[in-house]
C-alpha cells in the first residue's frame, strides 16, 4: 500500500529498529515504548486491522504468533508477556495496518489496565 506507514517501514522507506523478519512478517521496536520490551509485529501483506482477518489470510496470524513466541524467548521475557492488537478507533488503533504489540519486561497489570 503506497501511503501506509507500516508498509513503508517494511519496504525500508522509513527507518526502523528491526528485531525479526521472515517471509510472512516484520518486527520492529515501537517508537514510543510503554514497556521495557515493546515490539510491533506486522504481516508483510497489508491488512488494515484484525477486522480483515478471514479464512483466506488467517494463516499469517499463526505465523506471527510463532515469531512472537520466538522473540519473547530471545528477549528473556520469562516472567510473562502480553500481545495486544487494537482494532478500530474506539480501541485506540492509530496505524491502519494490522499489528500486534508484544509487551513485557515489567508487571503489566490486569486486563486492559495500564497496557
Ligand atoms: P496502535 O495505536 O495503532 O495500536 O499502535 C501503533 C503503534 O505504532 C504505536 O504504539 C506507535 O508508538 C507506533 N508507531 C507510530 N509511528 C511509528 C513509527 O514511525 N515507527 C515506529 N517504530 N513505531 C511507530
Ligand atoms: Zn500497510
Amino acid at each position: 500500500m503506497d501511503n501506509c506507514l507500516f508498509c513503508k517501514i517494511i519496504r525500508g522507506e522509513i527507518p526502523s529498529k528491526k528485531v525479526y523478519e521472515d517471509e510472512y512478517c516484520y518486527a520492529f521496536e515501537d517508537i514510543a515504548p510503554v514497556a521495557p520490551t515493546h515490539i510491533l509485529f506486522v504481516p508483510k501483506e497489508h491488512l488494515s486491522g484484525a477486522c480483515e482477518i478471514s479464512s483466506e489470510n488467517s494463516a499469517v496470524v499463526g505465523k506471527i504468533y510463532e515469531a512472537i513466541a520466538k522473540v519473547a524467548k530471545q528477549k528473556g521475557l520469562d516472567g510473562g508477556w502480553r500481545v495486544v492488537a487494537n482494532n478500530g478507533a474506539d480501541a485506540g488503533q492509530t496505524v491502519f495496518h494490522l499489528h500486534f504489540h508484544l509487551l513485557g519486561g515489567r508487571p503489566l497489570g490486569v486486563m486492559c489496565d495500564n497496557i
